[in-house]
């Protein structure tokens, strides 16, 4: 056995193996060590293997789901090894095959998954400079094709946020490794473009992947062959059936980096929590379904406004009829569909998952009924109209309860197979023969007491007390002696009980072959089933945005082609659902206002602001009302955050350096389309370093990027900027100190603050007494030895200010050029002022 045990293993060297041993998976040498650490099992050891005890852990058969859906989250891979030959007739062990692979990535069992999100397996290809990603949802059969920059890398990952991640041997990028995310090296053959591209033609039944908009030279496609193998390693051989294959394009949605992701708090907060999130605020979803749509469109938002204002439609048609509570009513009745086709798809359905898709897709009539009825629903609603047939099918095969376990039979509803009704009639007419045969032999025997009964372990048998043994008839033969009673059978009884066990385990066969056989029906509908998953899903965003919309009060925001973000009496979605007394703010910029310098104490809500109007774009951009009296939004491609200090010690970088590495993204691509959010950017160095920085990096943000920018500093030096650019307007965040208190006003106002406040936080956080009198004493020393500029008190000298300000000084060379005119210039006069600039410089 041990031989076979490590045969086996040695196929699935990186996987923990379960070895299936009666009703036990067992895991033995370092296996069991480790799976004992992970689940909190007992470590045990049987036999010897060169003179070692062979160490064993355990887990019961009945229970395994738990521990594997334990394992699953902590990133591990698990063999399933199962016995597949029959103990009775085998000579040695029994034969034992693994059936399946569970891996992170690839989980379709319901209890397994996460309901609300979405599992999806990565794999990654790099090759001269460029980035191939393939993804694949085997839940709902989703599979996409992107290639991009590799300088996208981390921003992809953040955004698909895969379960696991494939990559060819030998080319893990390092950071991947920073990310807590399984990753699995596979043989870079099986990243093979051709062989890919021949696999996919296959899957499909196409001739070429042209159809699917797949390009000549696509990167992805080779890494989605290496997935195509991967699944089918999984899956024990089988391949799911896809519902097709998407190329996504980068300028198809609206750019968020990594970063940006994280710090909006979009799905998860900056320290990983679930809530609350913008996704746990504005999350209404009745089905799961919807719930997964809501994250995957907050994390998409789109850029064509026509297919945003379909969705806006949606949701105002919805407010307009007020029905979106009654959809949501109809929608707490249906299941996972899209989970529960792509378990069909795999052949893997359950009992359940039939009788739920049943009882679901009877509900589909009545969605599409209430659903008001302009152009998105109208699509909607032909989704929606599945097959009667379909319905009528389930209703017909399946048992309104039908049990948990296939095995266990009670599936399929009488009238469907007259085979399996005349099996199961012998059954039930069990009862009716045993209560005739005991009332029979009592009177033959004279014995009042005698039983006919039937167990698993003894099968039929009449009971007789010891008292009545003389009484026993000689026909009666003894099948089992007990403490008090004899048990018996006779010839008749046992041909009783041939007929009905066996007539039991016909029907149990039966029951088995007729739900494979359903399944098998149930393939070419999948396409469909999948269409109304994804309107159901549609139908619930749609309505839990409505309803989102209703009770906040949130506003249709405007598209317009020009140079525009104006918002008016914007709000926080997600601080404003946390406390009572929210204060709105305006944000206004445009082509001669760019650039919103901030100003103010902290806590004064400098951050609060900016995410809110980064917030609402993006609400804006998924289709959603936004929390605003009126806006109205311009072109926007991508959004950028710098905001508060994170070390990435993990990667290795301090506060600073990731500060000015997602600065310096900022710089290399932020576009006049792009809204650009920049906290306290200098904080993470000395002051004049820090000053010197948040300037020149504000002067870029107009003069080059010219992106919608949002500035929040607490250098007062750089209100200044003001002054020379037109574009730049100081607005601040103001407090007012009232008997060593502090008050914060949460107002958004015109022009540059007055005051830090920050010796009044200090006091506000609990700094000790002392401390804060000190500072306070201090502060006035340094505010009477520095210059005073504009009543403002200042920390620096004047001259070292304006060292660090100043336009640079010019340059010879500069002015000999401003001095000429191009179109004067002979060509020699022209080679000979390059040899005297060059010179001069
Ligand atoms: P800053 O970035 O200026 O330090 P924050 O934006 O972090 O300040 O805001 C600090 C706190 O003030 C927030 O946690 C919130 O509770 C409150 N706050 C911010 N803006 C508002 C507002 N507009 N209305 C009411 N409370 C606000």
């Amino acid at each position: 056995m041990m031989q076979q045990y490590l045969a086996l293993k040695a196929e699935h060297p990186d996987k923990l193996l379960f070895y299936r041993m009666g009703d036990f998976y067992e895991l033995f040498h370092e296996d069991a060590v480790k799976a004992a650490r992970l689940l909190d099992i007992t470590l045990t050891t049987r036999g010897q293997s060169a003179g070692q005890p062979i160490r064993m852990a355990g887990v019961p058969y009945h229970a395994a789901e738990q521990y594997l859906a334990r394992l699953v989250r902590l990133g591990e891979s698990v063999a399933i090894c199962e016995q597949i030959g029959d103990p009775a007739t085998s000579k040695g062990p029994v034969e034992r095959k693994v059936v399946k692979v569970v891996t992170p990535g690839t989980l379709t069992d319901q209890a397994l998954l996460d309901d609300k999100q979405e599992n999806r397996l990565l794999a990654l290809l790099l090759h001269r400079g460029r980035l191939g990603l393939a993804w694949l949802s085997l839940a709902s059969g989703d599979c996409a094709l992107l290639d991009c920059d590799v300088d996208r890398l981390m921003s992809e990952i953040e955004r698909l946020r895969p379960a696991e991640i494939l990559l060819p041997e030998e080319s893990a990028p390092p950071v991947l490794a920073s990310l807590g995310i399984p990753v699995r090296q596979m043989p870079p053959w099986q990243f093979d473009a051709d062989t890919a591209r021949r696999k996919l033609c296959e899957l499909f039944g196409t001739r070429d992947l042209d159809g699917f908009g797949v390009a000549e030279d696509m990167l992805a496609v080779g890494a989605a062959g290496a997935l195509l193998d991967y699944v089918r390693l999984t899956q024990g051989g089988s391949l799911p059936l896809l519902a097709g294959l998407r190329v996504e394009r980068t300028s198809q949605y609206i750019e968020l980096d990594a970063a940006t992701r994280r710090n909006l708090e979009i799905t998860e907060t900056i320290r990983g929590e679930r809530a609350p999130t913008l996704f746990s605020v504005l999350d209404h979803t009745a089905t799961s379904m919807g719930a997964r749509l809501l994250q995957h469109w907050l994390h998409h938002p789109l850029r064509d406004h026509a297919r945003i204002l379909e969705r806006q439609q949606g949701v105002t048609e919805l407010l307009a009829c007020g029905c979106e509570d009654r959809v949501q009513q109809v929608l707490r009745e249906i299941a996972d569909i899209e989970r529960i086709a792509g378990r069909i798809a795999l052949r893997s359905a359950r009992p359940r998952d039939l009788s739920s898709l049943r009882d679901s897709l009877a509900q589909l009539p009545q969605l599409a009924a209430i659903l008001p009825d302009g152009p998105l629903f109208v699509a909607l609603q032909s989704a929606l109209a599945v097959d009667d047939a379909l319905t009528g099918l389930l209703q017909a095969a399946i048992l309104p309860e039908p049990s948990v376990v296939l095995r266990e039979g009670g599936v399929i509803a009488s009238g469907y197979s007259s085979e399996l009704d005349e099996l199961r009639a012998i059954q039930s007419d069990c009862g009716a023969f045993l209560a005739a045969l005991e009332a029979r032999e009592r009177e033959a025997t004279g014995i009042a007491t005698l039983r006919v009964e039937y167990n698993r372990v003894a099968g039929f048998f009449i009971e007789i007390s010891n008292a009545n043994t003389a009484l026993v008839p000689a026909h009666y033969r003894r099948r089992q002696t007990m403490k008090n009673a004899e048990r018996y059978i006779t010839p008749e009884l046992k041909e009783f009980e041939d007929k009905a066990l066996s007539a039991q385990e016909r029907a149990l066969a039966l029951e088995k072959l007729l739900f494979e056989a359903l399944l098998d029906t149930l393939q070419p509908q999948i396409a469909a089933l999948r269409l109304a998953a994804q309107a159901v899903a549609t139908a619930d965003v749609l309505a839990s945005l409505a309803r989102h919309a209703r009770d906040y009060r949130y506003v249709a925001p405007e598209f317009v082609d020009e140079v525009v973000l104006d918002i008016r009496a914007g709000r926080h979605p997600v601080v404003e659902a946390q406390i009572d007394d929210f204060i709105p703010n305006s944000a206004q910029l445009g082509t001669t206002r760019k650039l919103l310098l901030i100003t103010g104490p902290n806590m004064g809500g400098k951050s609060t602001f900016m995410r809110q109007t980064a917030l609402i774009v993006l609400l804006a951009h998924i289709g959603s009302l936004v929390p605003a009296d009126h806006a109205v939004i311009g072109r926007v491609d991508r959004i950028f955050t710098r905001i508060g200090a994170s070390d990435d010690l993990a990667g290795g970088r301090s506060t600073f350096m990731v500060e000015m590495s997602e600065t310096a993204n900022i710089l290399n691509n932020a576009s006049a389309e792009s809204l650009v959010l920049m906290d306290e950017v200098g904080r993470g160095t000395s002051t004049f370093d820090g000053l010197a920085l948040a300037w020149a990096i504000a002067r870029a943000l107009i003069e080059k990027n010219r992106a919608y920018t949002l500035f929040a500093t607490h250098y007062f030096e750089l209100t200044r900027l003001a002054q020379d650019y037109p574009m730049v307007a100081n607005v601040h965040l103001d407090a007012v100190e009232h008997k060593d208190r502090i008050v914060f006003l949460h107002a958004v106002e015109e022009g540059p603050a007055s005051q830090s406040y920050g010796v009044a936080v200090a006091q506000l956080a609990g700094v000790p007494r002392e401390v804060v009198r000190q500072a306070r004493r201090k502060l006035v020393e340094l505010e009477q030895s520095s210059v005073l500029r504009d009543g403002q008190s200042d920390l620096f000298a004047a001259a070292a200010i304006e060292d660090v300000l100043a336009e640079p000084e010019s340059h010879p060379v500069v002015e000999q050029l401003q001095a000429i005119n191009p179109d004067e210039l002979t060509p020699k006069m022209a080679l000979e002022l390059i040899y005297a600039l060059h010179r001069a410089l």
